[in-house]
């Protein structure tokens, strides 16, 4: 286990997961600092959420459910188109300079850095038979990076908004999940699902979105916290492990192996009822991981049901279960999660789970209003007394997908 890495200097590119999140600005301030930056008035400007993943963990690539909310952190880029084939790229974050890329040479070798997910959208669409020539363009986030609330997304869906608004191109929302879904598989180079591009661009306010990742086929969920005086928490444990990326790819492939083992096409397939079977067929280990999938994706239905019947404050048992699921059978928690959910319960949460791809992240805690002190000091003081960083603590909510908002 490390904790994550300091910003790095402005020269070596981006990134910096676990730095201090900037503040937020308006479409206003956003624009204005675009013209200090190119010297004239942005087109527009367009935001785009980062995502929680309320439930349903590893189950995108098993063709499964997920239920993600975006929330209430947004990546906002102010664009000029320039007309000629110049494209200068500015983030707010840390101490960046301006990066000026001729797209006439785009390629892998050219997308670096944090440019790589606005200019990946660029050469998706260009790819596409989109014509888009030199832009300027200023993003600036309040999604943290690395904490697994998709700042990566954010990016990609803000600014596939925008070029798609300006170049007229009229894409679908569902189309440009897979504009920012092959930017951040093709051009980043990290297998990710449609997940995370769902939630950015579908989402509305005051709901999740449930996605079968089969069909991709969506329906937004109410989820109306704020109406029962409950709120999610993220704890930002602000840890990678070492073994992120390797432990990733295992999990995959034990489930690919499962599957063919089980003669499905896909671990959606497998029903709890096959379990008992599944068990017989299967190494022990590779049953467990099967099983977390299985029982995932039931319990994303169930919460989706819970939501419409009893109301978010009785899913919490179901984010519980999820936990001790991936914690137990898929095994991708690690201390500082297990602590952080722990802790969330035993100081008045009514369920908590880790979020994200596991090894490290966030978790969430599903808190009535009235208990979000005692929630907050008790995760910060048992961190401090197990030896772990000081994490990260915020509250976010269910709020609007991409859209132009100048
Ligand atoms: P996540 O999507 O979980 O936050 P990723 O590793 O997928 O983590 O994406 C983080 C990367 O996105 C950063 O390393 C950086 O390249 C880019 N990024 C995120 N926020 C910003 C920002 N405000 N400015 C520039 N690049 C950013
Ligand atoms: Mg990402």
């Amino acid at each position: 286990m490390t904790e994550r890495q300091q910003p790095e200097s402005p020269a070596s590119g981006f990134p910096v997961p676990g730095a201090p999140v900037p503040g937020t600005l308006g479409p206003l301030e956003v624009s204005a600092r675009f013209t200090a930056t190119f010297g004239q008035e942005p087109d527009g400007v367009w935001t785009a959420p980062g995502r929680v993943n309320l439930i349903g963990e590893h189950t995108d690539y098993n063709e499964g459910f997920v239920l993600p909310f975006a929330i209430n952190r947004t990546a906002a880029v102010a664009v000029t188109l320039r007309g000629d084939s110049t494209a200068r790229l500015l983030s707010s974050y840390g101490d960046q300079a301006v990066v000026t890329v001729d797209l006439s040479t785009l390629s892998h070798d050219t997308m670096q850095g944090w440019t790589a997910y606005p200019l990946g959208v660029v050469w998706v669409l260009r790819q596409m038979g989109v014509a888009i020539g030199g832009f300027d363009l200023f993003l600036h986030s309040t999604v943290p990076t690395g904490a697994g609330l998709s700042s990566s997304a954010a990016i990609e869906c803000a600014v596939a908004s925008a070029f798609n608004d300006l170049s007229g191109a009229g894409l679908t929302a569902n189309e440009l999940v897979l504009v920012g879904q092959r930017a951040e598989n093709e051009v980043v180079g990290a297998p990710t699902g449609i997940l995370d591009q769902s939630a950015s661009l579908l989402s509305t306010e005051g709901h999740a979105v449930f996605l079968d990742c089969r069909t991709q086929e969506s329906k937004l969920v109410p989820l109306d916290l704020a109406a029962e005086d409950l709120l999610v928490l993220v704890v930002d444990t602000k840890v990678t492990h070492a073994h992120a990326t390797g432990g990733y790819a295992a999990r995959r492939a034990s489930c690919e192996l499962g599957a063919e083992v089980l003669g499905v096409h896909a671990l959606r397939d497998v029903a709890e009822a096959d379990l008992p079977e599944a068990a017989g067929l299967l190494d022990p280990e590779t049953f467990r991981r099967v099983r977390h999938i299985v029982t995932e994706d039931q319990r994303v239905l169930d919460t989706v049901a819970v939501l419409a019947g009893a109301g978010p404050s009785a899913i919490g048992t179901l984010l519980t279960a999820s936990h001790a699921s991936m914690r137990d059978d898929f095994e991708i928690s690690c201390p500082e999660l297990d602590l952080a959910v722990d802790t969330a319960l035993a100081n008045g949460a009514l369920g908590a789970r880790m979020t994200g791809g596991g090894f490290g992240g966030s978790a969430i805690a599903l808190v009535p209003a009235a208990e979000e002190a005692k929630v907050r000091d008790g995760v910060v003081r048992a961190f401090a007394k197990a030896g772990f960083a000081a994490p990260d603590i915020f509250a976010v909510s269910p709020a609007e997908g991409a859209r132009r908002v100048l």
